[in-house]
């Protein structure tokens, strides 16, 4: 039996395993994959340390890092994806989609959360050809560029913002007639002329640059319809930043431990505790609001600590 399992290998999975290993907590991870979200990102500028790291070599340093540790103190099982998590007598019973089990006195989770995907004609062609899930992470390569952002929570508005400090023009698309952003946040941002926030809008189709064969296609118009009015608008456009909503991966957890609404674990921001004595999460499977790689790795190391003390005083 483990001390600790990890469950996720993404920023906050890796960091956590370090720190169990070096604290010589008996530990498992298990990840389908190891690396994260961002891996598919072509360039991070904002990962501490290191001025710009492709996502798939940030990955692939993250899996180094973890697998330096792997031997007395630290198992590693990649390609496994955890199915179900249960509590019997203060022991924790892992298993995965290879029928394995796993039992552990305590579980850290974190299994991250993909962003809800734009969803019409030709959104998958252009994926990382100018559509995008991260404002902060790749809006600078859209300076001076007319940009689109889809959605009209806080996430959206939020991307705006960011956006219309170097970008021409931002348009903010929103399929209701009401915005869900915090009314101070919307009145602020259409005060500024680069901005338009257009509502009851149906994205039809993402269309790119004509390139000759075997070039690369970017992204240059998106279509939408008006829904009340039925008309539809094709706006050119180089960059489109989706940002309508998070489905974090902790569908396992479900009726063990609390998750809220939209099925994040609910944290104490304090510890990384969940509301399952012996259980914690850290990174974007919580109901943390703002989720980062940084912030991810804080919050595992800040869950580590916690794991540890409770070990000590549980053993
Ligand atoms: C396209 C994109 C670009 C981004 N760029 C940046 C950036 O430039 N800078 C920045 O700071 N942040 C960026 N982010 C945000 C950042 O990637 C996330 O905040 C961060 O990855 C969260 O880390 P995590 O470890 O919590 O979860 P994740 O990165 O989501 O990792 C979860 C891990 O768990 C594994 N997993 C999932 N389900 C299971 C399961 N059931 N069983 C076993 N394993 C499982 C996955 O394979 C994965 O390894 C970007 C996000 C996206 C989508």
């Amino acid at each position: 039996m483990y001390d600790l399992i990890i469950l996720g290998g993404g920023p906050a999975g890796a960091a956590a395993a370090v720190y169990a290993a070096r604290k010589q907590l008996k530990t498992a991870l298990i990840t389908s994959e190891f690396g994260g979200q961002s891996t598919v990102s072509t360039t991070i500028y904002n990962w501490i340390g290191t001025p710009e790291i492709g996502g798939a070599e940030l990955g692939e340093n993250l899996k180094k890092h973890v697998m330096y540790y792997k031997g007395e103190f630290l198992d590693v099982y990649e390609g496994q994806k955890v199915a179900s998590l249960s509590k019997d007598n203060n022991i924790f019973t892992i298993t995965t989609d290879t029928d394995k089990t796993y039992t552990s006195k305590t579980v850290l989770v974190t299994t991250g959360s993909g962003r809800r995907k734009l969803e019409c004609e030709n959104a998958d062609k252009y994926e990382h050809r100018g559509i995008t899930y991260c404002a902060s992470c790749d809006g600078p390569m859209f300076a001076g560029q007319d940009v689109v952002v889809i959605g009209g929570g806080n996430a959206g508005f939020e991307s705006a913002a960011q956006l219309l400090a170097y970008c021409k023009s931002v348009t903010l698309l929103h399929r209701s007639d009401t915005f869900k952003a915090d009314e101070i946040t919307v009145k602020k941002l259409l005060t500024n002329d680069k901005f338009k926030a257009i509502k009851n809008v149906e994205i039809l189709r993402v269309d790119g640059t004509d390139v000759p064969e075997g070039e690369i296609s970017f992204v240059s118009l998106i279509t939408y319809r008006d829904k009340i009015s039925g008309s539809e608008t094709t706006l050119p456009t180089t960059g489109i930043f989706v940002e309508t909503g998070q489905t974090p991966n902790t569908g396992f957890l479900k009726g063990v431990v609390p998750l809220n609404e939209i099925g994040k674990v609910i944290v104490d921001p304090m510890t990384q505790k969940t509301q399952l004595e012996g259980v914690w999460a850290a990174g974007d499977a919580t109901n943390g609001i703002y989720h980062q790689n940084n912030i991810a790795c804080g919050d595992a190391v800040k869950a580590l600590e916690d794991i540890y003390i409770w070990i000590q005083k549980n053993s």
